[in-house]
């Protein structure tokens, strides 16, 4: 699956077409997962227990960015499914205090881990098609703690004098 007759240099991002999601969809069967399109919180979501990847057309518009978050929760699904950062990749649930740690210590690492992969699979399915990081750099670090970590995993609350 490619954009024949384009380079990288020539890449230039496009909207999704019908075909597109079509094409996706049967890419993450293979995965024996569904794809859902569907408003939710950030770009993208999964569900373990149904095995379902969902993507936010909102955050998503682009092709780029549409197969970014595709390979992104895919790999978190893969993650799961292999039983890797297994404290991390789990189905919703009431979490100890101690589970909680455990993901805010090892959250971002994780993150990473499926954003090198992702990247690493959809340049060879998608050789023209650069993968969006979502996770580099102190910027990267710092949404991930104010939009993900702090309000599904809080630290906890100190005392104050
Ligand atoms: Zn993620």
């Amino acid at each position: 699956m490619s954009f024949p007759g384009q380079k990288p240099s020539e890449w230039y991002d496009r909207s999704i077409t019908p075909e597109d999601i079509k094409h996706t969809r049967s890419f993450v069967k293979e995965f024996g997962l569904k794809l859902r399109i569907k408003n939710v919180l950030g770009g993208g979501e999964v569900d373990y227990i149904d095995g379902i990847i969902i993507i936010n057309p909102l955050y998503n518009v682009g092709i780029r960015n549409f197969l970014s978050t595709v390979f992104h929760e895919l790999w978190h699904c893969i993650c799961y499914q292999r039983g890797l950062y297994s404290n991390y990749h789990h189905e919703y649930r009431l979490m100890t205090r101690k589970e909680t740690d455990k993901v805010r210590r090892i959250g971002l690492k994780a993150e990473r881990f499926v954003d090198k992969k992702a990247g690493e699979m959809m340049s060879a399915y998608f050789p023209d098609v650069p993968y969006q990081f979502g996770y580099t750099g102190n910027k990267g670090k710092a949404w991930y703690y104010r939009y993900f970590l702090d309000k599904n995993y809080p630290a906890k609350q100190r005392k104050k004098k």
